[in-house]
């Protein structure tokens, strides 16, 4: 192999918005498999919005990525050298990898695609490799709806919040999705059946997650934290439950972020609040997300929404699209058409 390796490495720690200075990319050698091992080339690289958090050192779920070292993203890709006899050449993978062309697979972090049926492959690396098992799990699991009543989920429109929702409908719930814009908020609503969409930047959340909520809410999906959390606390029912997602609101903070006003609320309606993080805590249980969920997209009851941006070039720039809103969907790099 001739051609040279684009590789994305982290140079800075950011503070605050990820800035051009934080990663660079450079030309370097194609790596060699060793005895185990095999190499594949990527074809798309997921931008999550965790990216911002294994580039910082703040307390995490696992290690932060070190100085230096090449960017971690989810990926997928083909094999193209292998010393492993379960990977053959030309076998599509995916699992936790690198942002560079060409890296180094082992099967503790890179598993074999297989057969995704009628979903095609991109589709089904966007739906099911993280944002597909997190909704499904953490909303059922931790959530656990129940027909008649009411889900409020947060980043609506995105690639976890869009699924959630979805789910809940399913499940015989009322939903209401919060969103960053009018478009957002049309969408899950008019193609999702979402019940209620809160524009969270341009309405009073408060008011209008109280008016559309009179019953309370029963499950509150936080994928943001901050002032919506505290809004979603305030209007909680006995009983009810928080799967906390994510914290977006929060990972570009320049300074430690005060916690939540109504946090006495989890004492006087005895909720249950809980993180999880289903692709490192239940990996069990991913294969029976993947199917319900790939039987639900199969019948049309679960649409999906991916914005691919072309060029492996393009990835810091777009992962900044996440931290505005200004992604639609799950947000994918395409370096090579499968
Ligand atoms: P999305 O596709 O939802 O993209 C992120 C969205 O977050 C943006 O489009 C934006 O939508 C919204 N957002 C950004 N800043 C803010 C803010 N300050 N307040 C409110 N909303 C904001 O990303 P994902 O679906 O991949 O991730 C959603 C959440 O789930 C994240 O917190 C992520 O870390 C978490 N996550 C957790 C996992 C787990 O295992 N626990 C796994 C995967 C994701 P808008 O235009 O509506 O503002």
């Amino acid at each position: 192999m001739s051609e040279a390796n684009r590789v994305w490495r982290l140079r800075e720690r950011p503070f605050g918005d990820i800035t051009e200075d934080v990663l660079s990319f450079e030309e370097e050698s194609i790596p060699e498999p060793g005895d185990g091992e095999f190499l594949f080339r990527l074809n798309y690289l997921s931008l999550d919005p965790t990216n911002r958090v294994w580039m910082s050192d703040m307390d995490q779920y696992m290690p932060p990525v070190a100085l230096d070292d090449p960017m971690r993203g989810f990926v997928c890709g083909t094999v193209v050298k292998s010393h492993h006899p379960d990977y053959a050449e030309g076998a599509v993978v995916s699992g936790l990898g690198v942002w560079a062309d060409y890296q180094i697979g082992t099967p503790q972090l890179v598993r074999p695609m297989g057969d995704t049926g009628p979903i095609p492959v991109d589709d089904a690396f966007s739906a099911f490799a993280l944002v597909g098992p997190t909704a499904y799990l953490l909303l059922l699991e931790i959530g656990e709806p129940k027909e008649g009543e009411t889900v409020v989920v947060s980043a609506a429109a995105g690639a976890v919040g869009s699924i959630v929702g979805q789910i809940a409908k399913i499940k015989g719930c009322r939903v209401v999705g919060l969103a960053g814009s009018k478009e957002k908020c049309a969408w899950i609503q008019d193609d999702l059946g979402f019940d209620e969409a809160i524009n969270y930047r341009t309405e009073d959340v408060p008011k209008a997650l109280a008016a559309a909520c009179p019953d309370g809410i029963d499950v509150y999906f936080d994928n943001v934290g901050g002032e919506i959390l505290d809004a979603c606390l305030k209007l909680m029912n006995f009983k009810g439950r928080i799967p906390t997602c994510g914290l977006i609101s929060q990972y570009n903070a320049t300074e430690p972020v005060p916690g939540p006003y109504n946090y006495a609320m989890i004492l006087m309606q005895r909720l249950r609040v809980e993180g999880l993080i289903p692709v490192l805590d239940l990996p069990e249980r991913c294969p029976e997300a993947i199917a319900a969920l790939g039987q639900w997209m199969a019948e049309g009851k679960i649409k999906v929404r991916t914005e691919i941006v072309d060029g492996l070039e393009n990835a810091l720039s777009t992962v900044k699209k996440l931290y505005s809103g200004a992604n639609t969907g799950k947000l994918m790099i395409r370096v090579k058409d499968l």
